[in-house]
């Protein structure tokens, strides 16, 4: 794994050299509506999480968890309250104007990859570089290889989606996540359709990244994979009702609840 590929050296520092959070949810509420039927997913939520932590959101299911990192993301924007990421107010910001913030600012990993069928992991890679106009074209597919590699996949380049196993696709999203060399990659059950083994994989890139600088959360509903973040934030109904510091187990440490941390995805990338 080259993880120069991964490098994030952004400064964590404001002017004045005070750590403000880099995520700040005040007062949050998020109601969604059918028809006459009104549904509150999330309710006086406040969170802050600052830069370089690496943490884990669990709660049972429909307990709000996606529209919690949704908002984080940019993709949905709260009925109430603030929601500040990045030194943006992602509340008061246009649709058209959240798309480009999310480019910059925001790589995400879904369940089920959401990779474009029709793309190679190369082109895939290389969409929200393209979509974002980074570099010169020469420079995005080196670059897009480069992530490709350190995700073990370098060999896979020109495959399609369809003809790579789900612990490769998702590491093409994650290449893909990382194309913009965003502040924050966030991951909604990123292995809730791997694997214990390649989540295991994943999770070591996960924290590999984390490492390297990227502020890393995470929903999942793998308390063995929760307990490996810094941090885990519960939610239920809506609200945050636990937020502790995990009981982080060393990378060498293992214990019944630890997958096996993987250092390096198998090169066959077989799954
Ligand atoms: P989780 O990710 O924890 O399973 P979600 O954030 O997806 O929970 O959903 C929380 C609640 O909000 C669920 O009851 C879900 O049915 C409801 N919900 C989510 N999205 C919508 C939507 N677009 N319209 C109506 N209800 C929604
Ligand atoms: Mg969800």
């Amino acid at each position: 794994m080259t993880t120069a590929n991964f490098a994030n050296p952004a400064s964590d520092l404001v002017p004045g050299g005070v750590e403000a959070p880099l995520v700040s949810l005040a007062g949050v509420a998020k109601t969604y509506r059918t028809g006459e039927v009104a549904f509150e997913a999330l309710r006086g939520v406040d969170l802050e999480i600052s830069a370089g932590e690496m943490v884990a959101i669990v709660g049972p299911s429909g307990s709000g968890k996606t529209t919690l990192v949704n908002l984080i993301a940019g993709i949905d924007r709260p009925t109430a309250g603030t929601v500040t990421v990045n030194g943006s107010r992602l509340d008061l910001m246009r649709e058209e104007d959240l798309a480009v913030w999310r480019r910059a600012n925001i790589g995400m990993v879904f369940q089920f990859f959401q990779l474009m069928p029709t793309l190679s992991a190369l082109d895939n890679t290389l969409l929200p570089m393209e979509l974002a106009r980074r570099g010169s074209r020469r420079s995005r597919r080196v670059d897009a290889g480069g992530l490709l590699s350190a995700v073990g996949l370098e060999d896979r380049a020109r495959q399609l989606p369809a003809e790579l196993s789900g612990g490769e696709q998702q590491r093409v999203a994650l290449a893909r996540a990382m194309a913009c060399r965003p502040r924050i990659l966030i991951g909604d059950e990123p292995t809730g359709n791997l694997d214990t083994e390649t989540a295991g994989s994943m999770f070591a890139l996960l924290r590999e990244l984390n490492e390297n600088g990227t502020t890393v959360i995470y929903v999942t509903h793998d308390l063995g994979l929760a307990a490996l973040a810094r941090r885990l934030v519960t939610v239920r109904d809506g609200r945050i009702v636990g937020d502790a510091a995990a009981d982080r187990q060393a990378p060498t440490t293992t214990t019944t609840t630890t997958p096996p941390a993987v250092a390096r995805p198998d090169p066959e990338g077989r799954t």
